[in-house]
């Protein structure tokens, strides 16, 4: 079962092998992106999975900048004053997507406070110019809280997004200490927000382990989650960005990731994939499609 263990005694395990992100493919990605002055979350959070992802030519697009408003302290991305939006960003992220030949796009976005609609409007112009370039592309959005702007958050499923994912990140104990300026009720509240405005739109949200959490403390987040509304899950390792970020509490095993994907799938939830190297995007496509009937 998940627990906690002295993180004194921490090292990563064998088992946890990160291939290092080359290739050409990789490569082509990266120039890509730089060539239309873009950003990825791949990039900017140091995610494992660049060499897989880009190496099979798909990538998280992070659009309104590089610089996030908040400080979460598990996150790599740079906290600080963010720069003004990059003039068409929705249409370079549709170009960019055709260049690549995406039929199923992921957006995500810094947390931007400083806006009075949080960037949703940015949201909404990315679905709709990615639809208009890429006939038949699907669009996930992968949202901030917006601060708990209802009417923000209106605007982007007004743009009918193929899947509305917002992390919940960790349990509700660890959320002044590593998700300082979030609230876990109000993403809740968010998600149960999505289903009753929008029933048809597909809920997803992720969580962290290995943050300090306890096995308990996970159920119950599952269960507030699937309560909220959420159908789609993602379960993944987290993993330490830095010395002065949050530090990694404990490594769980294949195993135990197979035992939390039981459990969220006992809990109700239509999706759930869970293992070490699980993040919020990964493969986010195959997830939909095994899961789309069901929506
Ligand atoms: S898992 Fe997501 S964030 Fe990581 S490389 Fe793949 S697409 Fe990018």
């Amino acid at each position: 079962m998940p627990r906690k263990i002295e993180k004194d005694n921490i090292r990563k395990p064998e088992w946890f092998k990160i291939k290092a992100p080359l290739g050409t493919n990789y490569r082509e990605v990266r120039s890509l992106m730089e060539s239309y002055g873009l950003h990825t979350v791949c990039q900017e959070a140091n995610c494992p999975n660049r060499a897989e992802c880009y190496g099979a030519r798909t990538a998280t697009f992070l659009i309104l900048g590089d610089i996030c408003t908040r400080g979460c302290t598990f996150c790599n991305v740079r906290r600080g004053r963010p720069r003004e939006v990059l003039q068409n960003e929705p249409e370079r992220v549709a170009e960019a997507a055709g260049k690549l030949g995406l039929k199923y796009v992921v957006v995500t976005s810094v947390t931007r406070d400083d806006l009075p609609d949080g960037g949703a409007s940015l949201f909404a112009d990315t679905i709709e110019a990615v639809r208009a370039v890429n006939r038949g592309c699907r669009v996930e959005v992968l949202i901030p809280d917006f601060r708990g702007n209802f009417e923000a958050l209106k605007t982007v499923l007004d743009a009918k997004p193929d899947v509305l994912n917002h992390n919940i990140e960790t349990i509700e104990r660890l959320y002044p200490a590593v998700r300082k300026g979030a609230d876990y009720k109000r993403s809740l509240e968010l998600i149960s927000r999505v289903r009753s405005y929008s029933p048809g739109i597909p809920t997803k949200s992720g969580l962290m382990v290995g943050l300090g959490e306890m096995f308990d403390e996970i159920r119950k987040a599952l269960e507030d989650l699937h309560q909220a509304g959420c159908r789609l899950l993602t379960i993944g390792q987290y993993l330490s960005p830095s010395k002065k970020h949050h530090p990694v509490i404990a490594y769980y095993s294949p195993e135990e990731f197979d035992e939390l994907k039981k459990m969220a799938l006992e809990i109700g939830f239509d999706g759930v994939v869970s293992g070490p190297l699980i993040r919020s995007s990964y493969r986010a496509s195959m997830m939909y499609s095994n899961s789309g009937s069901k929506h």
